[in-house]
């Protein structure tokens, strides 16, 4: 299984970030030992300590929701935030980047699911933060595309439509906020549960945990 989906990635153009949370250095060593260099991460502490333990050419990406107070912690390594969504989390993503003379890499999160939560843009938020003098002013940012999750359910269609609609808002963000050429092309949709669904959709990057690593904790 493992190797099969190592393969599937290797010669695709979508990204596969080994989501190795709860698993131990030695889990995850196994996994890079086949080649995988990216892998996420979604409590800060968790991945400093990995970061720090493990080897250097490792590429972190945070999936998580990300608090302010923690960015500081991640600042000077991490390759690629997903979960952005608010203006005060950008502009301290913006502050610690600066300290580490930096640019992050940051995805846009959105609410595409049906479950109620807390984290996500929508289109008219994130199209409001993007017009923002403030924003423009973030030298130290880099927003190269959008994420989100779909509903957890075995409702083939809706999962579909839910990732259309992130694909959706990606074109229409990079319409109208970004040039052709910039480095706004990431579309993070797909974990073990419905990842097929997301490349058939755009994804460029899946977020594969328990698929990879067995759902053993
Ligand atoms: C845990 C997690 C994943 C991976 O989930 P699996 O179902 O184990 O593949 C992907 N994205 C986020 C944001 C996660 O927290």
């Amino acid at each position: 299984m493992l190797q099969q989906i190592l393969a599937e990635f290797n010669h695709s153009d979508t990204q596969l970030v080994a989501v190795s949370k709860t698993k131990s250095p030695e889990q995850i060593l196994k996994i890079y030992n086949q080649g995988q260099r990216i892998f996420g991460e979604n409590k800060v502490q968790e991945l400093v300590t990995k970061y720090e333990h493990m080897p250097k050419d490792i590429d972190w990406h945070f999936i998580g929701h990300l608090q302010r107070n923690k960015v500081k912690y991640i600042a000077s390594f991490v390759k690629l935030i997903h979960g952005v969504d608010s203006m005060n989390l950008l502009k301290e993503i913006n502050k610690q980047a600066q300290k580490e003379k930096r640019v992050i890499d940051c995805l846009l999160q959105f609410h595409i699911a049906e479950e109620q939560s807390k984290f996500g843009l929508d289109l008219e938020e994130a199209r409001t933060l993007l017009k923002s003098e403030e924003f423009k002013k973030f030298a130290h940012i880099n927003i190269i595309g959008v994420m989100g999750m779909a509903t957890f359910t075995k409702e083939h269609q809706q999962i579909k439509n839910e990732f259309q609609y992130l694909n959706h808002i990606f074109k229409t963000l990079r319409n109208e906020f970004f040039e052709e050429k910039s480095d706004f092309k990431e579309i993070s949709m797909g974990m073990s549960g419905d990842y097929k669904i997301a490349i058939e959709e755009g994804s460029t990057m899946v977020r594969i945990g328990s698929l990879i690593f067995g759902k053993k904790v």
